[in-house]
């Protein structure tokens, strides 16, 4: 089961990762994992993206592809996989199609959890923090009694910069341009497969499952 999963920020896309993963015991690939993995045993690629870390440069794609070849190349990887925040671009994505090939695997599914740009917004404008206590709220899923004011201490509540509109709506649209040619390669491919993410979680992951308890 070699599986993709894709989303933007608000999806709940790392909720539903961690449920994969327990359910069908294959290992959860993120790209940060992965670099710190390569880092902390000291493979030469892994010192290589490392050099472009410290500098606060980009890795380049050769470095990342590598790594991720050495990666997929486990043995924990037989099974199968879920890989998460790769590939980011299309030369990625035929990058990693190679990979594939040569260790006779190939990508069963690319599931995409879809959520409406509104949605995604309330959800991640929506966090209001205690200046007093540093209490966490949300106005949508773990809202005040009263508007503004702190339950527990009845400190003043603030929304960080982070999570103004301005800063959320670049995020989505960052998001949205880099990953939409990407979404159009998987569709061309026959892999994408689109889960609806307004839902409960609990019914969202059993879409998932539903997908995947096939393969
Ligand atoms: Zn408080």
């Amino acid at each position: 089961m070699n599986i993709l999963l894709m989303g933007p920020p608000g999806a709940g896309k790392g909720t539903q990762a961690e449920k994969i993963v327990e359910e069908y015991g294959i290992p959860h690939i993120s790209t940060g994992d992965m670099f710190r993995a390569a880092i902390k045993a000291g493979t030469e690629l892994g010192l290589e993206a490392k050099s472009y870390m410290d500098k606060g440069a980009l890795v380049p794609d050769e470095v990342t592809i590598g790594i991720v070849r050495e990666r997929l190349a486990l043995a924990d990887c037989e099974k199968g996989f879920l890989l998460d925040g790769f590939p980011r671009t299309v030369a990625q994505a035929e990058a990693l199609e190679q990979i594939l090939s040569d260790l006779t695997k190939s990508i069963d599914y690319v599931i995409n959890i879809q959520v409406d740009h509104d949605i995604l917004m309330s959800r991640l404008t929506g966090r209001r923090i205690c200046k007093s206590c540093g209490a966490t709220y949300h106005l949508v899923f773990n809202p005040p009694a009263n508007e503004g004011v702190c339950d527990r201490c009845g400190g003043d509540l603030y929304q960080r910069a982070d999570d103004n509109e301005e800063t959320v709506g670049n995020r989505l649209a960052v998001y949205t341009n880099q990953t939409q040619p990407l979404l159009d390669f998987y569709q061309e491919k026959g892999y994408l497969k689109n889960i609806n993410g307004q839902q409960d979680i609990s019914d969202v992951y059993s879409d998932i499952d539903s997908l995947i308890g096939s393969l």
